[in-house]
């Protein structure tokens, strides 16, 4: 098996390289800084767990590496412009937006996309960071160098969101899991999700956007789609070209883990559809120090990122799975007893979704 490097060393890099471990695949995650010459990276399949990086000895080197997978397709979805242009192109349904360029467009923007703007920049943003909700009153709040580097979209009154991660391989076939639920709070992923059986009709909507998306770029990995939830459908509100913190889920709940699914793609090997026989839920840990409690959880599979914990940082996350829905239900609520109070929302909007769906 060739080796995998990995351009990024959080915590997807991490996965990726446990996920590596059985199938006897080595994965080395680098960060930005890392030496060339230390790494087998002449030999290896290059891959990235983030989306844009400065240029560094490393990322030198690696800009003309021949393996470096999907190299060309960072930069185009890694600007929002760049990518919400690729969505128009292929008449894919996103919230409506335009670029951001000087404050006198206000008047027009508003009359355009309705009462609630929401601005992000066009780089650089995550878990709703680089990211402003405003109405007519609030623009002035707003940086100025924002303006040419930010896009404006419609606020979106969804129902929910869901996001759907598939991978496509080296000679175009594309594989999905079912599409996972996801509740944001404050721009960042609390909770997912994910049913054996999704909603056929919705399932074959986001899989043919996705696959179309894919096909275009010519992508091979894994890669996910975040939409929202509205009356006529599926709205897509953004693509990340990697493993997804909404695919944490298939670590315990799914045949192939998205970790293993993007390496397997990479490196051309077999891609069989994962199978998904039961629900699962991810409760994502967040700026909460880790709690030996969790363990005595029997269905709670803790994965820790062994990071500095900071107030809003992504540090672990929790997978449960079962057949048993109620048996799930009844985890979440013992398990609520073992975290801070800002849990309960995230566990109760979980705990109402097995319950819903299961009819
Ligand atoms: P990520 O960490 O997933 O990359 P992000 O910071 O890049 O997140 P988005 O995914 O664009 O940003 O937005 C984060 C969340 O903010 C969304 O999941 C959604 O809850 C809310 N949001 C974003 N855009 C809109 C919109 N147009 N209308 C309503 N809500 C939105
Ligand atoms: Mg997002």
């Amino acid at each position: 098996m060739k080796p995998v490097c990995v351009l990024g060393n959080g915590q997807l890099g991490r996965m990726l390289r446990q996920a590596g471990e059985p199938l006897g695949i080595a994965v080395y995650p680098v960060g930005l800084d890392a030496e060339p010459e230390a790494l087998p990276i002449q030999q290896s399949v290059i891959t990235a767990e983030i989306e844009r990086w400065p240029e560094t000895a490393l990322t030198r080197e690696l800009s003309h590496h021949n393996a470096f997978v999907n190299r060309d397709i960072f930069p185009l979805l890694a600007d929002r412009l760049t990518q919400k242009q690729l969505l128009d192109r292929l008449n894919l349904a996103t919230a409506p937006w335009q670029l951001l360029s000087d404050a006198a467009q206000w008047p027009d923007v508003f009359a355009r996309l309705g009462e609630l703007a929401i601005v992000k920049r066009r780089t650089g943003g995550y878990d709703g960071r680089g990211q402003w909700r405003l109405r007519q009153n609030d623009v002035a709040s707003l940086p100025a160098d924002c303006y040419g580097e930010c896009i404006v979209e419609q606020g979106i009154n969804f129902s929910g969101e869901v996001s759907l991660v598939g991978a496509r391989a080296h000679d175009g076939r594309t594989v999905f899991y079912p599409l996972t639920h996801n509740l944001h709070q404050d721009g960042i992923l609390r909770a997912s999700v994910a049913l054996p059986t999704p909603d056929a009709e919705r399932q074959q909507q986001a899989e043919s956007m996705l696959a179309a998306i894919m096909n275009e770029l010519d992508y091979v990995g894994v890669m996910a789609m975040e939409c929202f939830v509205v009356p006529e459908g599926l709205l897509i509100n953004e693509l990340a070209p990697r493993v997804h913190n909404s695919g944490h889920w298939t670590q315990n709940g799914a045949s192939i883990s998205q970790f293993e699914l993007h390496l397997r793609a990479i490196l051309d090997l077999p891609l069989p559809a994962p199978v998904v026989s039961t629900p699962s839920v991810m409760i994502n840990l967040i700026g909460t120090a880790v709690n030996l409690a969790w363990l005595e959880h029997p269905l709670v599979r803790l994965h820790w990122y062994e990071k500095e914990v900071r107030p809003g940082r992504k540090v672990g996350h929790l997978n449960l799975c079962d057949t048993s829905r109620e048996s799930l239900q009844q985890a979440l609520s013992a398990l609520a007893q073992d975290l801070p109070a800002d849990y309960a929302e995230g566990i109760a909007w979980a705990n109402t979704h097995l319950k819903k769906d299961s009819a």
